[in-house]
Order: structure tokens, then C-alpha cells, then sequence
């Protein structure tokens, strides 16, 4: 295909911010692109010359891109920086400047995608003395061949700054629309793309083989899989209404998430919840995973910690040291590190993710020898809420952000956000530095295991100006069942048959029972943010019982003191 029809394409997809425009026009191209190049096509479309997890994006130094134009357009290099300047953008100067370029004497043919992509890829090889020039002449061999709409495209792509607003999204969907005529399967090619993150050869698959071809997309060994996310609750009772029966609850480590293969040749490649490669960065991980892991190949996942000389975790920023193309050696002995491997998706020939945790993790026991550098994440298994409450404040003890609480029948969902995990962080709780004093003005009936007491509170706070207690939040975390019990015990004496005229609450917080306000209780949060529902104007999130107060109802936190909290 000739470069100059992409142009046009490129030319229409910059000139719209829709998505559902930029759909329109890329799905009918992709039915027009002869099916050998769709892949090829497909990586320019995205300003790159592979797939994300391969370092893909050219990103030449602006002065050789400039030079290039100066050399294209026959013009100094201080007007190429001048009218770059101008535009703010190289490319825009490289189509001012192209207008009215230099003709060479040898007449040339005109530039084809395939052309394009080809001598993108031989700049992106090219290094060691010279390599500058060679790689500014092969970008004015570039620009000879092209328009000077071309020439724009042609600067950003080897700059890295093509940006035409197209993700691997949209083209996930447009694919979807043009070759199978409807958006409707784009789960199914979402899904081989979580398996498989290369939209290029998604593109040609798709084109060559369509929905069946993409059906057999599976795991391969080497090729970083999207790396499943966590849910995140409200409140931890919602936990059960989102995985039944018994609960796995692992450590939350606030580290670098890695994904870690190992091929049947004994290499072994590390990939960052970016997809990056980071195997460079952790060669002392690969050497741990070498000795560690009894298995010829494999898939798994872990978080990195930094540690001390003990052994003994250290914080993220700590670890951020690590991040470094310079003196790795050196900071290998400064800050080794070690893995918490929490997930196995591929043991010797055989794929796991669709096998239920509680699998995964027998596989992972097997093979992980622990050492001070390699552990298997901590973890229990019970149904009751208050274990995951037990196990959270045990976790935050030992210095780690919070707990993950997963399905141990649920499998592995590559590239998914689903309730199979759900993450309870420190933040969600601890967030507020001072506790906040509220007054209990109303109750809301237990279900289930709380039958028989209050389940969840209606709390209030003062506000001195009209000596009214104002509703704030909904207390329904942080009680165990004995103090659940006592509460109930202390409330009952306090029912009121009416609204108590000194409480303010919104028609949708209307509580299953009015209670006199005297009972203070302290609680924590996350945040307090706005709140329509709450009379106080304001409301806290997350928020969670400490312990009672000897206090007076007007004693509670007032509604200035929290608004200053802000
Ligand atoms: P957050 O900022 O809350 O970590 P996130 O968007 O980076 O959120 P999520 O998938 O929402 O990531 O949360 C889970 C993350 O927690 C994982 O990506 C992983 O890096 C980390 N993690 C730590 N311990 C575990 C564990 N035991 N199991 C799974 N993930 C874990």
C-alpha cells in the first residue's frame, strides 16, 4: 500500500476527537488493507513498530529529526528550529518546510507502508559510532519519498509523538466491526488480546483466520500476559456478597508487581504490570528464580520487596532505587530485593489460569523453595469477616499496605478488574490522621450473621450553630460480634419511638430505628467528601467503629471541627 493512503487516514483520525468516528473510519480501512500488511499497518496506525510489551516506539533524538528536515527541504537547521518553534511541533515544520523541497536528480519511486515500516525498523537497530548520521539519512531518504502531509507523520512517528488519540482499544473494536461486522464480539477478541497484548497480530489473525483463529489463541511462554486487577469494596461485609463460602486473604505488598517466564531454554524474562521488560533491572531475581523454582518453564507472578540484610521488607521508595539502567551491580548488594510469588498461570506444558486458585496455589507450594529471597505470599482461608478483619490489622502490624481477598475457586482473569480479587488497603481506613467522634442517632437491622443486633449505625455530628445533630455516615465496619452484641445491649434503652427533633437526617437515610442521641463513639476514615445524602453536607468514607466514648452528645466532633478536616 502506498504510504500516502495512510495519510489520508491519519489525515481524517486527527482531524476528529470521537470515538466512535475514529471507529467508523478505521474499520472500514482494515477491510480495505490487503491482509499481509493489516499487522504492519496496524503498529504505524499506533506510532509503533510492534507490540506494547516489545520496546517499540523509535523515539529519535529531536536533533536528528530536525537535521533530516533541514537536509529533505534544503534549508539551514536554524529554520527548521525556528519554524518548529513556531508550530511547537517538528512534524508542523517538517510540512511547511517539505512543501517546497530540494528534488533529487535520481528520480525515486514513491514510499509504501511496507517501506516505511522496514527502514523505521533498520533506524531502530542502528547504534555505535556514526549511527547518528546514518539514521538522519535514512529519515531524509524518508521524507524524499512522501508529501509534506507525509513528511509530518513521518517526523512524529520517529519521534515518538504520533498521538493520533487511537488506542489498542480502538483498534480491538474496529477490528471487531470489520471483520466480523458487529462490535458485539469484542469481548472474544478482548480476551485473546489479554492473552496475547500484540494488536498487531490480533489485526492479522483476525484478518486471516477471523473469530476461529482467534479462539485458539493461547498462553505462550515468554509473551507477557495482561496482569489481573483487584475490586475494591466499600465496606468489608460487601465481601461476601461478592465471593460465597470461604475466602483466601493474602498479604497486600506495596511493591513492584512482576510477571515472570520461564522458557524450556532456561531463560528467564521479567515484565512489569506495564508489560515492560524489566528483566535487566533484576538480574539478582532471575538468578533467585533460577535456584528457586523447580520447574523447566513458567509462568508467575509475584511483588517485589526490597529488603535489608535480615531479610526484613522496606518500603516502596526504597525500592524505587532499583529502577535503573546504571550501576545495577552496585545496587544489588545496596538493595537486594525479594519476591512474594502470589499466582502461578503456567507450569511445565501446562496452562493454569483457568484452574481455581486454591490449585494454583498447591502448584505454587510445590514449587517454590522458599529462601530469604523468594517467599510465597502469606495467606489464610476462612468465611468469617471478622478472620479478614484479624488478619488485615495483622498484616499492618508486619508494615504491609492491606490484604487481598480472593476466590479460591475463581480463575485467573488475564487483563480483568473482576470480584475473584478484592483488594482492602490501609487508606481505606487509616486515611484520616485524627479520628472523629460521632453521635448514634440511628439503627439499621442486622442480616445474616448480625440478626438479632444492629448491623450498621446512623451517626451524626454537631453542629453547635443550631444545636442539631447532623448525619454524617453510616457506620458498618470495624465491630466484632462481641461488640456488636454489647452496642445492641447499650442502644435498645435508647430507642425512640420518633424522630428525635435534634436529629437531622435526609429522607434516603431514614434508619429501621430513631435512637435519643447520646451514644459517642469514635470512629476513623478514608476521606469526607461532599455528600447529597447526609444533612451535614458532608460524609465520611470508609468509615470504621474504634471504641465507645464517655462523652456528652455534645461533646461529639462538630460539624466546623470536620469541615476543617477537609
Ligand atoms: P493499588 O494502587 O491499590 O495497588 P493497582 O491498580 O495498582 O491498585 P490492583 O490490581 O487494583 O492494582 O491491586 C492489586 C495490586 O496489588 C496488584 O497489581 C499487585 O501489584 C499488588 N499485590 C500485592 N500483594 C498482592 C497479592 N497477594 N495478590 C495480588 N496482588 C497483590
Amino acid at each position: 500500500m502506498l504510504f500516502e493512503k495512510l495519510v489520508t487516514i491519519f489525515e481524517q483520525l486527527e482531524s476528529i476527537s470521537s470515538g466512535n468516528d475514529m471507529r467508523a473510519i478505521l474499520s472500514e480501512f482494515f477491510t480495505q488493507i490487503e491482509k499481509k500488511e493489516i499487522s504492519t499497518t496496524t503498529y504505524l496506525i499506533l506510532g509503533k513498530l510492534g507490540a506494547e510489551y516489545e520496546s517499540n516506539v523509535l523515539g529519535i533524538a529531536e536533533q536528528n529529526v530536525i537535521k533530516a528536515i533541514s537536509k529533505a527541504a534544503g534549508v539551514s537547521v536554524k529554520k527548521v528550529k525556528e519554524i518548529a518553534h513556531k508550530h511547537g511541533d517538528i512534524g508542523l515544520a517538517a510540512q511547511e518546510l517539505c512543501k517546497s523541497k530540494t528534488q533529487t536528480l535520481i528520480p525515486i519511486t514513491k514510499l509504501t507502508t511496507n517501506d516505511l515500516y522496514g527502514t523505521l525498523n533498520k533506524i531502530s537497530t542502528i547504534s555505535g559510532s556514526g549511527s547518528n548520521d546514518t539514521k538522519t539519512n535514512l529519515i531524509v531518504s524518508l521524507l524524499q519519498r512522501t508529501s509534506s502531509t507525509g513528511a509530518k507523520y513521518i517526523c512524529r512517528i520517529t519521534l515518538g509523538t504520533l498521538r493520533l488519540g487511537v488506542a489498542d482499544m480502538t483498534v480491538i473494536d474496529s477490528l471487531s466491526i470489520a471483520f466480523t461486522g458487529e462490535k458485539s464480539n469484542k469481548k472474544l477478541i478482548e480476551h485473546a488480546y489479554n492473552l496475547c497484548p500484540d494488536v498487531g497480530l490480533i489485526a492479522e489473525i483476525m484478518a486471516t483466520k477471523g473469530l476461529k483463529g482467534l479462539e485458539k489463541i493461547n498462553v505462550k511462554v515468554g509473551r507477557p500476559i495482561k496482569m489481573m486487577l483487584a475490586q475494591r469494596v466499600n465496606d468489608l461485609e460487601e465481601i461476601k456478597k461478592k465471593i460465597e463460602g470461604d475466602l483466601v486473604i493474602e498479604g497486600k505488598y506495596d511493591g513492584e508487581r512482576i510477571q515472570a517466564h520461564k522458557t524450556k531454554d532456561g531463560t528467564i524474562n521479567l515484565f512489569s504490570r506495564r508489560l515492560d521488560n524489566n528483566t535487566s533491572q533484576f538480574p539478582d531475581l532471575v538468578d533467585h528464580l533460577t535456584s528457586g523454582i523447580k520447574a523447566k518453564e513458567f509462568i508467575l507472578e509475584g511483588e517485589i520487596l526490597a529488603i535489608d540484610q535480615e531479610g526484613n521488607h522496606l518500603p516502596f521508595q526504597t525500592l524505587m532505587q532499583r529502577r535503573r539502567k546504571h550501576n545495577v551491580q552496585e545496587y544489588i548488594k545496596k538493595i537486594p530485593v525479594m519476591l512474594k510469588v502470589f499466582d502461578i498461570l503456567y507450569l511445565d506444558g501446562k496452562e493454569l489460569m483457568s484452574a481455581p486458585l486454591t490449585d494454583r496455589v498447591n502448584a505454587i507450594t510445590k514449587v517454590v523453595k522458599e529462601s530469604k529471597n523468594l517467599k510465597i505470599a502469606e495467606k489464610i482461608t476462612s468465611s468469617k469477616v471478622e478472620k479478614v478483619e484479624e488478619f488485615f490489622t495483622q498484616m499492618l502490624q508486619e508494615g504491609y499496605e492491606g490484604i487481598i481477598i480472593k476466590d479460591p475457586n475463581g480463575t485467573y482473569q488475564a487483563g480483568t478488574r473482576g470480584w475473584n480479587w478484592i483488594k482492602w488497603k490501609k487508606e481505606y481506613v487509616e486515611a484520616l490522621t485524627d479520628t472523629i467522634d460521632v453521635v448514634v442517632i440511628g439503627g439499621f437491622y442486622g442480616k445474616g450473621r448480625r440478626s438479632g443486633v444492629f448491623g450498621a449505625l446512623l451517626c451524626a455530628i454537631y453542629d453547635t450553630k443550631k444545636d442539631q445533630f447532623v448525619s454524617f455516615c453510616k457506620l458498618g465496619t470495624g465491630f466484632t460480634d462481641d461488640t456488636l452484641q454489647k452496642l445492641h445491649t447499650t442502644l435498645v434503652p435508647l430507642i425512640s419511638k420518633k424522630k428525635p427533633a435534634r436529629a437531622k437526617v435526609q429522607n434516603e437515610m431514614i434508619p429501621d430505628v430513631w435512637f435519643t442521641p447520646e451514644l459517642v463513639v469514635e470512629i476513623s476514615g478514608a476521606e469526607i467528601t461532599k455528600s447529597p445524602f447526609h444533612t451535614a453536607g458532608i460524609a465520611l468514607r470508609f468509615p470504621r467503629y474504634l471504641r465507645t466514648r464517655e462523652k456528652k452528645a455534645e461533646q461529639a466532633t462538630t460539624l466546623d471541627e470536620v469541615r476543617k478536616m477537609q
